[in-house]
């Protein structure tokens, strides 16, 4: 039998705000355990949790991106759960009413654009962190530290519709929504240090079916790639058990990194077990068309409308990979906007050489030391035949030295191209002299020798002289002796 998988992901976004949720503690990561801790984010009876306005209006950017309704009645509710890293017992959160409804993203895997069906985000406060004391995690750990740091930290819970068919198709959701995150500068997007998080709901069903399997909720993938193969994992593990006759159980499943496996963790509560109702201390939200449309006024450019931007002059896949990262996006923009006659020449350097020196420095395109506007002139002067593509590579390297200008470099080395007729005519001469040999080889009908002779040719200028003038030269230099 051919089986399809059903995935829906829940996407956690820590919040880049100042301050926490409901509290002026600072929101930012780490700080001695319990240090950015107060009476209200540390679950003290009788203190008043008061929202966060900026954690609305990230919440309202972060819906409209996503082409999501924002009603205009929203409310926080208590989800009922008890674990020692949450002090009240209870975790604000939204319930029947979120901040944004139905929405959707694209995601484009391979040539493929795909639109994905949002079915809702929700603000919420993070819980605290444990610490296991002992080496053997928290099974053999003789007692847990509470860290109340985190507890209170914005959360956008963003809820995809079950509308993913492939482990690809999750990964590349996740991509697109981590970059319109930091597109919006509400998220850092780092997925290793947990700020961005993702839960997978993964269920198989034979094609042609409707009704959806049993669905298992995959935790622990803390990487584009691990989410990747988790999902591919937990596909085939369902459909194995299926094809041997079991029965797919609803649970919760850690995906296991060093294994590559995904291990159950603990049968799935129903939402009816958190006993939700609306929070007494924080009234209904009323949100009025005039602040959602201030807000949406004040979006960037996103990664969707870059990308079809770009492809007026760049393939689809050079626009992607440029489109995928906000500060090498920047940078390309203005590049062009200094020179905008060669986008394509601009896009190889960067995407090229220039990628490939951020991502060995482990550095960002915001660090490193050439300006947009000197790359823009590398490639002016290659256009301009000032100097050869292979003399760019190695101003280029100077340049991500020094951040130097290039033409200042150029003449500095003294690396300019040859385009003197006369000089490369010397050189060439010199050479068939010196290589009596290969031109009488030339002579008797052998012109595969001309490729050595130019290698000699451009060994003698050290590679400057205009490579198509060589040419030309060389066939009238040959014609005389
Ligand atoms: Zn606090």
């Amino acid at each position: 039998m051919k089986y399809e998988a059903v995935i829906g992901l829940e996407v956690h976004a820590e919040l880049l705000t100042k301050t926490k949720i409901f509290c002026g503690c600072p929101a930012e990561f780490g700080g001695e355990p319990n240090s950015h801790v107060c009476p209200i984010c540390a679950g003290m009876p009788g203190v008043l949790p008061v929202l966060n306005q900026q954690v609305l209006e990230f919440a309202i950017m972060v819906g409209r991106a996503l082409n999501c309704e924002i009603p205009e009645v929203s409310k926080f509710d208590r989800k009922n759960y008890f674990y020692p890293d949450n002090p009240k017992a209870y975790q604000i959160s939204q319930f029947d009413q979120p901040i944004c409804g139905r929405g959707w993203l694209e995601i484009q895997v391979g040539d493929e654009v795909k639109r994905i069906g949002i079915t809702r985000a929700h603000m919420e406060e993070d819980a605290g962190k444990l610490v296991h004391q002992g080496a053997a995690g928290l099974a053999g750990s003789t007692h847990s530290l509470v860290d109340l740091n985190r507890a209170g930290v914005p959360l956008l819970e963003i809820v995809s519709e079950p509308e993913l068919r492939t482990a690809e198709e999750c990964k590349a959701y996740v991509q697109e929504l981590r970059n319109i995150l930091v597109y919006l500068g509400v998220n850092d997007g780092r997925l290793e240090q947990g700020s961005l998080r993702c839960d997978a709901n993964v269920s198989v069903r034979p094609v042609g079916q409707e009704a959806f399997g049993t669905r298992a909720e995959i935790k622990n993938m803390n990487s584009f790639s691990a989410i990747e193969r988790a999902v591919k994992y937990e596909i085939q593990r369902q459909i194995d058990a299926i094809e041997d006759g079991e029965k797919i159980v609803q649970e919760t499943r850690l995906w296991n990194e060093e294994r590559q496996v995904t291990v159950s963790m603990r049968s799935k509560e129903g939402s009816s077990d958190y006993r939700y109702f609306p929070d007494p201390d924080l009234i209904p939200m009323h949100i009025s068309p005039e602040l959602v449309a201030e807000i949406e006024a004040r979006l960037p450019e996103l990664p969707a409308a870059k990308r079809k931007r770009y492809q007026a002059s760049l393939s689809a896949y050079d626009a992607n990979v440029l489109a995928s990262d906000k500060d090498m996006a920047r940078f390309f923009d203005e590049a062009v906007n200094a020179y905008g006659k060669n986008p394509k020449g601009i896009a190889n350097w960067i995407m090229g050489d220039i990628l490939a020196h951020v991502n060995a420095e482990k550095s960002t395109f915001c660090e490193i030391k050439p300006m947009p506007g000197h790359v823009a002139k590398l490639v002016e002067l290659i256009d301009a035949d000032t100097i050869s593509g292979k003399i760019a590579k190695t101003v280029l390297a100077k340049m991500l030295e020094t951040g130097d200008d290039p033409a200042k470099l150029v003449e500095s080395l003294g690396m300019s191209q040859i385009s003197d007729t006369g000089a490369i005519v010397t050189a060439i001469q010199e050479v068939l002299k010196n290589h009596p040999q290969q031109v009488a080889q030339y002579h008797a009908g052998q012109t595969k020798v001309t490729g050595f002779l130019v290698g000699q040719i451009m060994r003698a200028t050290q590679g400057r002289a205009k490579p198509d003038l060589v040419n030309q030269l060389l066939t009238e230099e040959l014609a005389k002796v």
